[in-house]
């Protein structure tokens, strides 16, 4: 997009907006090892690198110390966005305030979505597990956390996630139903269903990007994502990149054109990545 053009690309701030699981890391392993190099580069080229994730607060913060960063976040599915004091230098309507950030708060709080879960929970004829209620022990056999990423991953404030037993087309629509006439929202993961209420990745994005463009004035945005809930963020982007699923088969955008990346999960996030910032050169 800004190929051999020094001139724009001096004057605009590159932001970058990635998911996580899938993407940015590994799907089975949550490793960066293919995608760390090109997230170094990028930073050190002065990308601002704003991670849009289901993950929550504990587990992005523990990435982000190994990664050696502190750039705004969006966590558990667009619930919420935690900013870093003194980040932008302006004032900015926020909801809550942290010794360590400014936290602008789109989803309702965590146990009316567990309320809402368990209400429904009555009146399908399935069975879905959620994934704050199972054990870590179950969490690392399901999904191949480790025992300790999934003590962090349990710590849901706002969103939850759900796991159909034994999914079927059917139940994922009575679900959705379900869950629609309570007022919330689910999406589609990889390997869960996420829960918001009023608000997705793609209403965050909007948000922090709007507050990126306060800051820098001309910012260029590019989004990273893997699986259907990412399909909101990709749409505010000017950039959209889909990286390829374990199967190397590529989501369904619907009538979205994005950029198909031809490697798998962190390998395609290298070689997007990697290819931008040449292009920017
Ligand atoms: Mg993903």
């Amino acid at each position: 997009m800004f190929k051999n053009n020094p001139v724009l690309t001096a004057i605009m701030q590159l932001i970058i907006i990635t998911d996580m699981d899938g993407c940015f890391l590994d799907h089975d392993t949550y490793n960066y090892e293919d995608s760390v190099e090109a997230f170094n580069k990028a930073v050190k080229q002065g990308a601002i690198i704003s991670f849009c994730t289901s993950k929550n607060l504990d587990e992005i913060e523990a990435y982000n110390k190994k990664l050696g960063v502190n750039f705004p976040f969006i966590a558990e599915n667009g619930s919420v966005i935690y900013i870093p004091k003194d980040f932008f230098g302006f004032e900015f309507e926020f909801q809550k305030e942290t010794e360590d950030y400014k936290i602008i708060e789109l989803n309702v709080k965590h146990d009316e979505t567990i309320k809402m879960l368990h209400k429904i929970r009555k009146e399908l004829s399935f069975e879905f597990i959620i994934f704050s209620e199972m054990a870590s022990e179950e969490i690392n056999e399901d999904c191949g956390l480790s025992i300790e990423a999934a003590k962090l991953a349990k710590n849901k404030q706002y969103a939850d996630v759900v796991k159909i037993v034994d999914e079927t087309p059917e139940k994922v629509e009575q679900f959705r139903q379900a869950v629609e006439k309570e007022n919330f929202s689910s999406a589609r993961g990889i390997r869960y269903h996420t829960i918001t209420k009023g608000s997705n990745k793609g209403k965050a994005a909007k948000v922090l990007l709007d507050l990126y463009k306060r800051k820098y004035n001309k910012i260029v945005s590019i989004g990273l994502g893997d699986s259907p809930n990412d399909v909101s963020m990709l749409k505010e982007v000017d950039s959209p990149y889909l990286v390829a699923k374990p199967d190397g088969s590529h989501t369904d955008t619907g009538n979205l054109t994005v950029e198909k990346v031809g490697g798998i999960g962190p390998k395609g996030w290298s070689k997007a990545v990697n290819e931008l910032l040449d292009n920017s050169q």
